[in-house]
């Protein structure tokens, strides 16, 4: 049993916003002091500051984890401000002589907190760090050379070799007994948009609860054919657990234990698991890779890249940003995003490619657009999955296969039903000519209300042309590069 007059465990929140299976939590737990969770919103210019639909996504997130400690009799304190100084008013105000946290692994959130914990330790506070975050922290994963790998397979394979599930712990039931602090009103944040409001059509359910929730709908529904369909934009193939792993709802052990657990009833293979499992070690495999390479969201990783002679062309950058670029999977998954704050990922991939490689614009825009627009905006997966795509990256798809925005609709959404969704004004077309209107007879276009350059722009640039253009780009870039069969 604790009292009010011990010192208590300030317990600093940040990408772990959940009670379960939570590190730093249970190590707070177990010094049997009171618990004095805390969050710190601080906005720079220390870490890159949260994007606008993550800003919507963390509102929510806390009010649900504020909700779960005062329903175990606690307080969660919320503070505003520079990290230091505010765990030091904490510090002054409770009483408290040690802080707890989970690990952020981006190199200036790590930079970040290593001073904060040296301060702290020169006044006597002891800091404990934890992973709660990725299946295993960076410096743990290495290659037989002890450095690095830059390659997902054998990356992959050292993970699956060496990882060990932690077991599931619930989280306390008891959070009560820490010292009475000031906390700011959240209402005060503006984290929601206001002026415009334009969440109103974001999708998920932010909280441990809302994660887990989840889970067990994808376990049930969407693992047995996660192989195949989750290529598919038109279809709910994929667990849309992304928002929740960045902000912590919900442990990715949790995740992969549960796939496997799920193996073998309900329809669900062995192999289904391991191909799920497999994209939660891509995701560990971008926070390894930024951890080690820290200039991965600002410089290509393959030098050369810089080189690239880029058009940065406003006028198109605005039509991609707008999901008017005239080829309707683009458009249709910009849409997407904008309104949701969710993009599936074989369509984030398209639209990448669409706006490196046949606009020609710096793939940092892009990855700046979705910082501001994913509610799973996470500089790792962002950063690493962006130069993937322009070919920069370290395990890059190469940058002369450049992705046909019509055959690969054609492929992933077979009866356009996911372009008719986000682009309702060609909803009247045909899957033989709703991936490429432009092709339609006119007799088509007019039975279906499609006036191009009116209800619907003309493509932006022409395929081939664009093609040709981008590969002669890469010439630039390396002096080389051959023609490639068309994805
Ligand atoms: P599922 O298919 O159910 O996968 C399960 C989990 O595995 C995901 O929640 C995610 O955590 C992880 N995962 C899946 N695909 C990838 C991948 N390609 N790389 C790394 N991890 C993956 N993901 C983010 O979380 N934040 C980002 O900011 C982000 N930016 C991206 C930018 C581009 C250009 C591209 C091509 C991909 C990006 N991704 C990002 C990866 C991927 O698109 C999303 O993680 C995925 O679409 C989330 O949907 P899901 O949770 O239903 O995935």
């Amino acid at each position: 049993m604790t009292t009010d007059r011990e010192p208590p465990v300030i317990l600093w929140f940040r990408r772990d916003l959940r009670l379960a299976d939570n590190p730093a939590l249970q190590a707070a737990q177990a010094t049997a002091r009171p618990i004095l969770p805390v969050y710190i919103l601080d906005d720079g210019p220390a870490v890159r500051p949260i994007g606008g639909a993550s800003r919507w996504w963390l509102d929510k997130s806390l009010r649900a984890l504020s909700a779960s400690i005062a329903e175990r009799g606690g307080r969660l304190v919320l503070r505003r401000g520079e990290s230091e100084a505010e765990l030091r008013r904490l510090i002054d105000q409770s009483g408290a002589t040690c802080v707890m946290l989970n690990r952020l692994f981006e190199p200036d959130g790590w930079a970040r907190d290593k001073d904060i914990a040296h301060a702290l330790k020169g006044d006597g506070i002891e800091v404990k760090g934890f992973n709660g975050t990725l299946l295993t922290p960076p410096g743990t994963v290495l290659n037989g050379a002890g450095g690095p790998y830059k390659v997902y397979t054998p990356f992959m394979k050292a993970l699956r070799a060496q990882a060990t599930a932690p077991a599931h712990t619930p989280g306390p039931r008891d959070l009560s007994g820490a010292p009475e602090v000031e906390s700011e009103d959240i209402n005060a944040w503006g984290l929601h948009p206001t002026r415009p409001d334009w969440s109103t059509g974001f999708l998920g359910e932010p909280g441990q609860a809302g994660a887990t929730k989840a889970l067990s709908d994808f376990l049930k529904t969407g693992l047995k054919t996660y192989a195949d369909d989750r290529d598919r934009p038109d279809r709910p193939g994929t667990s849309r657990l992304s928002p929740h792993l960045h902000f912590g709802e919900i442990s990715p052990w949790r995740a992969w234990t549960a796939a496997y657990d799920a193996a073998g009833s309900n329809g669900v293979s062995e192999g289904q698991a391991d191909k799920f499992t497999n994209e939660l070690i891509w995701r560990d495999f971008s926070a390894h890779l930024l951890h080690h390479f820290p200039t991965l969201p600002t410089d290509a990783f393959r030098p050369e890249y810089d080189r690239m002679p880029w058009i940065n062309d406003a006028v198109q950058f605005e039509a991609w940003t707008k999901g008017r670029t005239g080829y309707p999977i683009v458009d249709a998954a910009m849409r997407e995003l904008w309104t949701t704050g969710f993009m599936h990922n074989r369509v984030r991939m398209i639209v990448a490619s669409f706006l490196i490689k046949h606009l020609l614009i710096d793939w940092r825009k892009g990855e700046a657009w979705f910082w501001d627009c994913l509610m799973d905006a996470d500089l790792a997966q962002n950063s690493q999955n962006w130069q993937w795509v322009a070919g920069s990256g370290a395990d890059a798809s190469p940058y002369f296969r450049i992705f046909n925005p019509v055959t690969q609709g054609q492929k992933f959404d077979p009866d356009g039903a996911y372009v008719k969704r986000w682009v309702p004004e060609l909803k009247r077309l045909s899957p033989a000519f709703v991936h490429s209107p432009w092709t339609a007879p006119p007799e088509i276009l007019r039975a279906a209300d499609v006036t191009l350059g009116r209800t619907y722009p003309n493509p932006l640039v022409d395929h081939a042309e664009a093609r040709a253009r981008a590969l002669a780009a890469l010439k630039v870039v390396t002096g080389g590069g051959e023609a490639f069969p068309e994805d």
